[in-house]
């Protein structure tokens, strides 16, 4: 990672990234704007096939730019396949992108619309190179499966609260047995295309699947949050939305790219 040479500030926001990661600037960069009717029907590729294995989160940790999930990649236990895939392409990791006040944080916008908030869902090629960092930089390393979160009362401030609450910057904790299919709507129709990385370095490796059907945070997936071995929600939710500013490390950005 990059530490804090980069942020979502004025200074050193995604306007300025290309002074350090020039491939800001290059022809296959994320996010996009999605115009649905500008996107064409592929007959060829088929549905996307999430193969999570109950067992393989290992931690939680705020990174000072994002929440990160991460996952023991060591083996296929836990992979995406189909759809734009070659092979299967295991999980590494995932994080929230958020915005200000809880909306329109989403990276991706679908014809000119942000949702309130985008899951990432990182997977790496592990049949074609032999370490993560070795696939983030190759055209066909990385498989990045992209939600969107939309507003629901109090449940999706639940899970809000549940991250900004228990984690200050550079903290961690084990996060054990959880999986990240309950955050997954039921229907995975998607949008793909060959794109980046959203945040430096920007490597332009990323095939992206970007979900069509946004997921709206129930009270079943607070429970499956609640249910992991720790931390668990019950001792974290505040009384009130006091903190929700205190630990806010990521603003909303628009980079919009045509396809
Ligand atoms: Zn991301």
């Amino acid at each position: 990672m990059t530490g804090n040479l980069w942020g979502y500030g004025k200074e050193d926001g995604p306007s300025v990234w290309h002074k350090n990661y020039p491939v800001a600037q290059g022809d296959r960069q994320s996010p996009i704007d999605i115009v649905p009717h500008q996107a064409s029907h592929d007959p060829s590729l088929g549905p996307v096939v999430l193969n999570y294995d109950q067992c393989t989160s290992i931690k939680i940790a705020n990174n000072g730019h994002s929440v990160v999930v991460e996952f023991d990649d060591s083996d296929d236990r836990s992979v995406i396949r189909g759809g734009p895939l070659d092979n299967p392409y295991r999980l590494k990791q995932f994080h929230f992108h958020w915005g200000v006040k809880g909306c329109h944080g989403s990276e991706h916008t679908v014809a000119g619309n942000s949702y309130a908030s985008e899951l990432h869902l990182v997977h790496w090629n592990a049949v074609k190179y032999t370490t993560f960092g070795e696939a983030a930089t190759a055209p066909d390393g990385l498989a990045v499966l992209g939600i969107f979160l939309q507003h629901h009362g109090r449940f999706v401030k639940a899970v809000f609260f549940f991250f900004f609450f228990f984690l200050l910057q550079g903290s961690a904790a084990d996060f054990k047995g959880f999986n990240p299919k309950c955050l997954l709507p039921s229907s995975l129709h998607y949008w793909t295309y060959l794109g980046s990385l959203t945040t430096p370095p920007l490597h332009e490796s990323v095939i992206w699947i970007v979900v069509k059907d946004p997921i709206t945070v129930s009270e079943k997936q607070v429970t499956c949050l609640a249910g992991s071995s720790e931390p668990a929600l019950g001792r974290l939710l505040p009384a009130s939305g006091l903190y929700l500013h205190t630990f806010l490390t990521q603003g909303l950005y628009t980079r919009n790219w045509e396809f």
